[in-house]
């Protein structure tokens, strides 16, 4: 068992893209609450918004207390940062490939 993976990323049933955080076991419901749907996001990225204007349950994040969660995206300065890091990497495929 990994004790890091306690929690997951979950998307909200009704919005696209409005992600909560679920318990292992229980990922049809975020801890806030809200009827969920289970994904295979990582928690790390939690916070992050790019062109599908992503939005995070704040509830649930306060809820979660979990210090692996939104590590490389605590702000809006991170997400650029990693969208940036992306869009690089995609460019660099492309003139390599
Ligand atoms: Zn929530």
């Amino acid at each position: 068992m990994d004790k890091l993976k306690k929690h997951i990323m979950s998307e909200g049933i009704g919005g696209m893209f409005y992600y909560h955080i679920s318990r292992v076991g229980e990922e049809h419901r975020g801890l806030c609450g809200k009827q969920t749907m289970p994904t295979h996001i990582p928690l790390s990225i939690w916070g992050y918004r790019g062109h599908l204007n992503e939005r995070y349950c704040q509830e649930c994040r306060l809820l979660a207390h979990d210090d692996h969660i939104g590590a490389l995206a605590v702000s809006g300065t991170t997400g650029r940062a990693i969208a940036i890091k992306a869009a690089t990497e995609q460019a660099d495929k492309k003139g390599r490939g």
